[in-house]
């Protein structure tokens, strides 16, 4: 790939702090891209109104900023308005109808238990095929839409195998299958899905490199299915690995005490950026650095695989 045509994106959703985990997943996508020589972009995931304040936006940036972390193009506090979710939704629209016209769209009444149950059964359950609301006939929609329900709307997947090689994790391939993995690109309350926004918003800034936490593996096959399916190359993946409590837990932005509001508070930003790199394994000890100075010997290569738990007094 030509490395001018590289670009990479932060893409954080202003719903609370961002906490240590998302700084760790934020220097390695800025790391990823800055080795590369590419371009770095800032969109902002405020899909959700009710979970999106701008505060946390603004806060977000100068939380990245503060690190030391910087980007080319995009959102700012200030401008660039056109890098934010909540501000496209006439190109969602636009995608959904498009989707809609060519017949992979259908209406899902399933209630949220319902729709979790299909896809987390326990073990040992045979996994659902599918939530039969595909296959509703006319009547019994029009029943449902009088008692005042409001579907979600889910696209529906082509049985295929989506093969594709992480630049962490290495090698991936995922089972699609038609009804089972069909899935939400529209909430019924109108607001469009996470899986829609994020396939159209890579695919149509160009983005190349998707660096990311773990946790957003499962999603990768879908994206990629929708990227094809709206005509786009889907860019390269990197899934990074997962801070955890030294517990197990998955770090969230309840774990007030290691958002970024109190790690500034404790750290220069070159202390935190060094226990950030002794956590992935850039660093043998977490000896202050600027991620500047990472640059030049970065590699995935270097970095732990598997989650990370979070040594005890180390923050
Ligand atoms: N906005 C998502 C988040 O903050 C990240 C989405 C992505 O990287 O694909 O969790």
């Amino acid at each position: 790939m030509d490395r001018k045509q590289i670009r990479g994106r932060f893409a954080p959703s202003p719903s609370g702090r961002l906490h240590l985990g998302n700084m760790l997943s934020s220097l390695l996508a800025w790391l990823d891209v800055r080795s590369l020589g590419g371009t770095m972009v800032f969109r902002l995931e405020d899909l959700d109104p009710e979970r999106s304040y701008m505060d946390y936006a603004a806060l977000m940036a100068e939380d990245l900023e503060w690190l030391g972390l910087d980007w080319d193009e995009g959102w700012r506090p200030e401008g660039g308005l056109e890098y934010t979710q909540g501000a496209r939704t006439e190109q969602y629209e636009q995608v959904f109808q498009r989707l809609m016209d060519e017949g992979r769209v259908y209406p899902c009444w399933c209630s949220r238990a319902q729709r979790l149950a299909a896809s987390a059964p326990h073990p040992g359950e045979v996994r659902d095929t599918g939530c039969g609301c595909r296959t509703m006939t006319d009547g019994e929609k029009n029943a449902l839409t009088r008692k005042g329900r409001k579907p979600a709307y889910k696209v529906h997947v082509d049985d295929c195998t989506i093969g594709f090689p992480d630049g962490h994790c290495g090698p991936q391939q995922f089972q699609l299958r038609s009804g089972r993995d069909d899935f939400i690109i529209r909430r019924s309350d109108g607001v469009f899905a996470y899986q829609l926004a994020v396939s159209w918003d890579d695919g149509d800034m160009g983005i190349t490199r998707v660096v990311r936490a773990r946790d957003l593996l499962d999603s990768t096959p879908k994206q990629i299915w929708l990227l094809r399916e709206l005509g786009f190359t889907p860019p390269e993946y990197c899934h990074a690995p997962l801070l955890v409590a030294p517990d197990g837990r998955k770090m969230s932005k309840r774990d007030g005490d290691l958002n970024m509001e109190t790690l500034r508070q404790n750290h220069t930003p070159e202390q935190l950026c060094g226990k950030l790199a002794y956590l992935a394994g850039l660093l043998p000890e977490p000896v202050p650095v600027r991620p500047a100075e990472l640059v030049p010997e970065f590699s995935w290569d270097k970095v732990r695989q598997g989650d990370i738990p979070l040594p005890e007094g180390l923050f």
